[in-house]
């Protein structure tokens, strides 16, 4: 039982077995095994905010004013960055800003060229 992988809606560690599926006692949630052993190995898909699919090398639009960290400036909507770079983590593009620097983005904010 302990090699089963936890839930992935609650985290429940009771998960078991159902046939190919596997069950939460918890939250009643049911997913297939194969399906999550798969999307353990494979790298995420990170999509934009209309739902295209990022590409490292990718040429991206903000789409809304987004203030950089820890600095009074902002990158403003409509800024346009070339040769993005998908990292993991909460803000998953990492990017050059011109007259801004290296700095990291979230994929719901910004467009696909
Ligand atoms: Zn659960």
């Amino acid at each position: 039982m302990s090699n089963l992988p936890p839930c992935p809606k609650c985290n429940s560690e009771y998960t078991y077995e159902d046939g190919a599926m596997l069950v939460c006692p918890e939250c009643a949630h049911e997913w297939s095994a194969d399906a999550a052993a798969e999307a353990s190995s494979d790298a995420k898909v990170i999509k934009d905010s209309v739902g295209n699919v990022l590409q490292d090398g990718d040429t991206i639009t903000v789409i809304k004013d987004l203030k950089v960290k820890g600095s009074s400036l902002v990158v403003k909507v409509g800024t346009k960055v070339k040769n993005i770079r998908l990292v993991d983590g909460d803000h998953d593009i990492d990017c050059k800003i011109d007259g801004i620097g290296a700095m990291k983005l979230k994929s719901e904010f910004v467009k696909k060229v």
